[in-house]
């Protein structure tokens, strides 16, 4: 287990022509490879599971970026609150809520992403758009969040066409949004892309993508409980 090098530098340089910004996801992965790639320089990383994200934030170096990239439940919000970076997958105006109200008992303002529902599988969560322009709205009571941009993942399929499809129509609701713009609807980041699907990712205009496996290997989660 560590890090592929070769991968993350020619990642960056990828990416950095373009200006997206990479996020390393580390889930399932130890303390070690974390730190590998701290010392290469690399300060963005992303978690899915809460008890994961807070033992490596504990045992880490505080100038590392945690970005939360799962499927966050209201209940856990708490124990995230006071140090997250940018949570993505905001797909729920009850955990928006959450995140409002724990921001507010932390005295700051929490950097979140709306995720948008664009994959034909029904197990992805996120807002359709007439739901996104409901959030957007009610933003105004929510005083401690802050709306960077949106994040949806597409399917898990090898027809790329319909990835294509997929990240498409997330970029033009993206757009269309950008009307709505406020001081809490700061729609600058697109968070889009995948190890698997990252260049058509980028193809239409994400911002960011969300990177794992082509840096830490695949995952093996034979001795995961949650
Ligand atoms: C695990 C995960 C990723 C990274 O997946 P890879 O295929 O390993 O790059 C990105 N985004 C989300 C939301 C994830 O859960």
């Amino acid at each position: 287990m560590s890090v592929n090098h070769k991968n993350y530098y020619s990642l960056k340089e990828e990416l950095g022509k373009m200006n997206v910004a990479l996020i390393a996801v580390s889930k399932t992965k130890p303390i070690s490879d974390i730190l590998e790639l701290y010392e290469l320089g690399h300060r963005d990383f992303g978690e899915n599971y809460v008890q994961e994200l807070v033992n490596k934030a504990e045992q880490l170096p505080k100038d590392i970026r945690w970005h939360f990239i799962g499927h966050l439940q209201s209940n856990k919000v708490k124990y995230i609150a006071a140090f997250v970076h940018l949570i993505h997958g905001v797909d729920s105006l009850k955990l928006l809520k959450e995140i409002n109200k724990q921001g507010a008992k932390e005295n700051r303002i929490i950097e979140c992403l709306l995720q948008i529902h664009i994959a034909e599988e029904e197990s992805k969560f996120g807002f359709d758009e007439a739901e996104l322009n409901v959030a957007i709205t009610s933003l105004k009571d929510l005083r401690n969040v802050q709306i960077n941009g949106l994040m949806g993942m597409a399917s898990f399929t090898e027809d790329t066409h319909k990835v294509k499809t997929e990240f498409r129509t997330l970029k033009q609701i993206f757009i269309n949004s950008l009307k709505q713009s406020s001081d809490q609807y700061k729609p600058t980041v697109l968070s889009m892309g995948m190890s698997g699907d990252y260049k058509i990712a980028i193809e239409e205009g994400s911002t960011m993508v969300r990177i794992g496996s082509l840096l830490f290997g695949e995952r093996d989660y034979s001795n995961k409980t949650s």
